[in-house]
């Protein structure tokens, strides 16, 4: 039979049958998927075929394979064995929680962010929170942000999770798939999985407190379902999702308003840099291409990111 991993402990897996019946899996032997050499073979989302076995009085399934996976987000483990850890797989959409100011939302933050939804292969949504809380400037700003991402063609919603505006228009993005929700601590992430599903309390919802506490969260991830036809996979301990690696030639690849033009370029390897001809430079000069997006883009390239990786996992 098939199911889908709604949660792992590490050596359990929660899998939830295709009839809707919960089971708690082991894995069979020591399979590994290939290319992959992570501390955990199977992760959240993951779709896998099992069975079931009966020891004693006890029923117990065991997988015994992962069907294919659409995507997965992994994160490089610290410690010496520098084995990845696969924090979820088959996510449909990544939220971006952001705020211009309390907490502030660099742009920076959010390109590294869009990248590697990019490289992964995972859709990206920008949603702008807190639109209830703005002077007119401040409000200005959001508006111009959000016009620069929806003009290089990513969804962005202006939404208040206080106040539940545009709250629908979420939800009807999340029907019929796999949401995450990412963003810095006190964009309000907790307070619009509230506003979407008010009797689901997410552990998300706990992250801040823990860290006011000084406490490790956990990465593991879990899957929950909501009352309408969507599920979110929960996170704990993770804002965002860190850079992949990603070769120099490919970065402007992910910046999809490069890679628009990159045909234009003079060399057909061109970093958009130093070189003559370049279409993109040229954009840039006629204000078709944001500053602040070649300003990320540059920050990547010279590989300015071990702040952000400390950053976005929080600890
Ligand atoms: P999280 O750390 O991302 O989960 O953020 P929380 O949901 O805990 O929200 C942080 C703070 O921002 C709380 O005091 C919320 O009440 C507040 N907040 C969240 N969303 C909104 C919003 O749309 N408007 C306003 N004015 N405050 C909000
Ligand atoms: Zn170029």
């Amino acid at each position: 039979m098939t199911g889908l991993v709604y949660k792992s402990t590490g050596s359990w897996y929660t899998v939830k049958a295709d009839d809707g019946a919960l089971y708690e899996c082991r894995i069979k032997g020591k399979f590994r998927i290939k290319g992959i050499k992570s501390t955990n073979p199977v992760a959240v989302g993951d779709k896998v075929a099992f069975e079931l076995e009966t020891i004693g009085d006890e029923t117990i399934g065991v997988i015994h394979e992962i069907l294919d996976r659409k995507n997965y987000i992994i994160r490089k483990s610290v410690n010496l064995s520098k084995r990845t850890h696969i924090i979820a797989a088959n996510v449909d959409i990544a939220f971006l929680l952001v705020t211009y100011n309390n907490p502030p939302t660099f742009t920076t933050f959010i390109d590294r962010f869009l990248v590697t939804a990019e490289a992964y292969d995972i859709k990206a949504v920008l949603l702008f929170n807190k639109i209830d809380d703005y002077n007119e400037d401040d409000l200005m700003e959001v508006k111009y942000l959000a016009h620069v991402y929806k003009q290089i063609g990513y969804d962005c919603v202006e939404l208040s999770a206080k106040t539940g505006h545009h709250i629908d228009k979420v939800k009807s993005m999340m029907e019929g798939k796999v949401s995450m929700f990412s963003g810095h601590s006190g964009v309000g992430k907790s307070t619009l999985v509230n506003a979407i599903e008010p009797n689901l309390d997410l552990r998300t919802a706990s992250i801040s407190d823990q860290h006011k506490q000084g406490q490790h969260t956990t990465t593991f991830a879990e899957m929950f379902d909501m009352s309408f036809d969507a599920r979110i996979i929960d996170t704990p301990g993770i804002k965002g999702f860190g850079i992949v690696d990603i070769e120099k030639e490919e970065l402007g690849d992910y910046f999809p308003e490069f890679f628009a033009l990159k045909s234009e370029c003079k060399f057909h390897n061109c970093l958009h840099v130093d070189e003559p001809k370049c279409a993109v430079k040229d954009a840039l000069e006629e204000g078709n291409i944001a500053w602040s997006r070649y300003k990320s883009y540059l920050q990547i390239l010279e590989g300015e990111d071990e702040n952000y990786r400390t950053d976005i996992y929080g600890e």
